[in-house]
């Protein structure tokens, strides 16, 4: 089985980074979970894929597809 699991994603993303900061692995998970179940965290994400999608900015000023797609870098 691959990790993170594909079915669970984000959340392992998400509480892989937050758990260079706190002090448990639960307490990560915990926050993760969180943040992906908060429907204006998901609005956002789904915002700035539809604007990709579409091959335009998502006006986002720390997006890096953007940035990479301004300047070429
Ligand atoms: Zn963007």
């Amino acid at each position: 089985m691959s990790y993170p699991p594909a079915d669970d994603r984000l959340r392992h993303l998400l509480a892989q980074r937050i758990n260079c900061h706190v002090d448990t692995w639960k307490l990560a998970f915990f926050i993760a979970g969180a943040i992906v179940d908060d429907s204006d965290v998901q609005d956002e994400i789904e915002r700035i894929g539809a604007a990709h999608a579409r091959g335009q900015h998502c006006g986002d000023r720390h997006c890096p597809a953007c940035f990479k797609a301004v300047t070429g870098a």
